[in-house]
């Protein structure tokens, strides 16, 4: 196996750590994963950035009333403080 052959499978595998990370890191804010996998295989390393410095979508999240923590919409109580929603 020469040089360039490492180069380039070093290559192939930090892009498909991109796209993984991508998607992996995108699911968790509920963001769309594969607009992201596919960034991640447009723009390896930098895509993974990005949407880790997004904030999660707001669509399904909104600050808990009681600690400012973020909590999901869905949860009836806060995961930071447990405090109950109020309605
Ligand atoms: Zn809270």
């Amino acid at each position: 196996m020469g040089s360039y052959d490492v180069l380039f499978l070093s290559g192939v595998v930090s892009v498909v750590l991109s796209v993984v990370t991508a998607v992996d890191i995108a699911r968790d804010r509920r963001r769309p994963a594969w607009a992201w996998g596919l960034a991640g295989l447009l723009a390896p390393l930098v895509a993974p950035v990005l949407v880790w410095l997004m904030p999660p979508n707001p669509r399904y999240y909104e600050d808990c009333p009681h600690c400012r923590m973020l909590m999901h919409k869905s949860a009836s109580a806060c995961p930071h403080c447990t405090r109950e929603r109020s309605a």
